[in-house]
């Protein structure tokens, strides 16, 4: 008897459970964006968000809650209520390199559902246009030059800029300090106002700023160049051939969100990305969009786990003091 009220009970779970799933989404989801407003993350979000609308019914919010790297709003999206309505957004600096800088409250793999992977964007070395120089080495020559350490702006330690910058200082022997801002975004209009020496962005912030010729481009960190600037070179032709790196991004939700939520999100994203009007807008940022057969939860969690893998002991060897 009390095994037959135990199977009801679960199956009445299981089923309101289900009930639930059926009924998402019932009102609008909030996007967690880990950077400030105007970065490369608030605008890769903001385009996949509006996409998203269409396929799901209902309005994703982008709230930026930023600070420390995007630790901050990776927290606030784990401690959410895992019901599909709060979604992490964020990439290899948050949900990777942040576990290897901070002692985060959470765990990026243990707390966190992986959704989907989103496009990547390779970095690019630019400069305030006072620096007067006109090619890479030129650029690495000037920055050598100096008596004190050149300025870099970064979104924080342990974000794609900070990563990219440790990464730089690696292969071209150039010790950087580093100015810490809670996004790109901002960090990029000190550049443009040449309150800071250089930046190592992602593409997709700073290419308008390139193209209007308010800051100066020196070399992307991938094999190709980017179809939407391609005057610029890539490393390896610009003479730094082992600088190369692209800031892939993904979507995750609180640990336990039912499978039949993930799986809504996981079609509205992947439908967003199969649209040539999304993949038009995000291209002509320098984007390079995932692979068609990587866009499943499953492999962007196997991915995450490779990368951190990957990066961890070399975050970790280069002893990142958090600002
Ligand atoms: N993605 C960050 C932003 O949107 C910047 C970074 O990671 O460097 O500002």
């Amino acid at each position: 008897m009390r095994k037959a009220i135990w199977a009801a009970l679960a199956a009445l779970l299981i089923c309101s459970g289900v009930a639930v799933a059926q009924d998402y989404p019932s009102h609008p989801i909030t996007i967690i964006v880990p950077f400030s407003a105007g970065g490369p993350s608030d605008a890769m979000a903001r385009i996949l968000a509006e996409r998203m609308k269409t396929s799901l019914g209902e309005t994703l919010l982008i709230e930026n809650v930023t600070g420390a790297g995007g630790s901050i709003g990776v927290g606030r999206a784990v401690r959410s209520p895992a019901d599909g309505y709060t979604i992490s957004f964020g990439h290899l600096g948050t949900h990777v390199a942040n576990g290897a800088v901070y002692k985060l409250g959470y765990d990026l793999v243990a707390d966190l559902d992986p959704v989907v992977l989103l496009p990547s964007n390779p970095m690019i070395i630019v400069s305030k246009n006072a620096i007067p120089a006109k090619s890479l080495s030129e650029l690495l020559a000037w920055l050598k030059s100096r008596p004190s350490p050149p300025t870099a702006g970064t979104a924080g330690a342990g974000s794609g800029s900070h990563i990219a910058g440790l990464y730089f200082e690696n292969v071209s022997g150039i010790k950087l300090q580093y100015v810490p801002y809670r996004g790109t975004a901002p960090a990029l209009n000190d550049l443009v106002a040449g309150q800071i020496d250089i930046m190592l962005d992602q593409t997709s912030n700073s290419i308008n700023q390139v193209r209007a010729g308010n800051i100066r481009a020196y070399a992307v960190t991938d094999d190709k160049r980017v179809t939407s600037a391609p005057d610029v070179p890539t490393t390896g032709e610009a003479g730094l051939p082992g600088f190369l790196m692209t800031l892939w991004s993904g979507l995750w939700v609180p640990k336990g969100t039912p499978k039949e939520i993930v799986a809504k999100l996981n079609a509205a994203a992947v439908e967003a990305l199969n649209d040539p009007a999304v993949v038009k807008q995000l291209e002509n940022l320098g984007l390079r969009m995932p692979p068609k057969d990587q866009l499943t939860p499953e492999a962007l969690g196997a991915w995450q786990k490779a990368e951190i893998a990957k990066w961890w002991p070399v975050i970790k060897a280069a002893n990142v003091k958090v600002d």
